[in-house]
């Protein structure tokens, strides 16, 4: 998320130089307007999609000045009744499923749960519909009996049944190193690392050197020593 050379902007999402903007996504160079996703150039413009040098628009519809903030009030004065006015583009509007987003990283729902918020959920078929992979490979225990067609060939995920391939760049890296081929997917992969990551939580608890009382992304229930910041720093300088 990239917010740079901005003034008066707020809940912005990936923006650069916007002057008076609020709740845009990967829009630039705008002023004065509010939820803009992907415009450019834009300046007075409310609830826009995918313009460019456009003025006095809504909905990506032309108004003239008059209109446009006669309109712009009557919205912002109904969303202030339903309290979408002041809160960032709604999950609704996202094209993706949830859990195909980093939301579903760090704060993990189950199907039924978006469902009930009304939110998308991508359905994985990709393993369903691998029967026209031909034979199952098996990788061989120790990486310099690889064979350079390996790259070429589809594997199967032994914990998910999810299809996927090794690049050519990949097998490079494995054989450099000398390790062994992962035998799980790219994702599984990605949730191993995710899960080593300390969770977005604070739990208030004392400094193991002063007693000081801290705030720390450490559970009580873990091993690690926690320091407040002033004994850290002592510590390692
Ligand atoms: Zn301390």
């Amino acid at each position: 998320m990239v917010v740079d050379h901005c003034e008066m902007t707020y809940g912005t999402i990936s923006t650069i130089n916007q002057y008076n903007t609020q709740f845009t996504f990967v829009s630039f160079y705008s002023k004065n307007s509010q939820y803009l996703d992907h415009c450019q150039y834009c300046e007075d413009c409310f609830a826009c999609s995918g313009l460019k040098k456009k003025r006095f628009c809504i909905f990506n519809q032309q108004y003239s000045e008059e209109e446009y903030m006669r309109l712009k009030a009557k919205i912002v004065e109904h969303m202030k009744k339903t309290g979408e006015w002041g809160q960032f583009l709604p999950p609704e509007l996202s094209p993706f499923g949830y859990n195909e987003t980093v939301a579903q990283e760090y704060f993990p729902l189950t199907g039924g749960e978006v469902a009930r918020r009304g939110w998308k959920w991508h359905a994985d078929t990709e393993s369903q519909t691998s029967n026209y992979q031909g034979p199952r490979v098996s990788l061989s225990v120790d990486i310099k009996d690889v064979p350079d067609d390996m790259t070429e060939k589809i594997l199967v995920c032994e914990r998910t049944g999810k299809p996927y391939k090794i690049i050519p760049h990949e097998l490079a890296l494995y054989r450099q190193h000398r390790l062994p081929l992962p035998r799980v997917c790219f994702d599984e992969r990605h949730l191993e690392r995710i899960r080593r990551r300390n969770p977005r939580k604070l739990w208030t608890r004392s400094c193991m050197k002063c007693g000081k009382s801290i705030e720390t992304t450490y559970s009580p229930d873990r091993p690690e020593t926690v320091y407040c910041e002033s004994c850290y720093l002592k510590e390692v300088y």
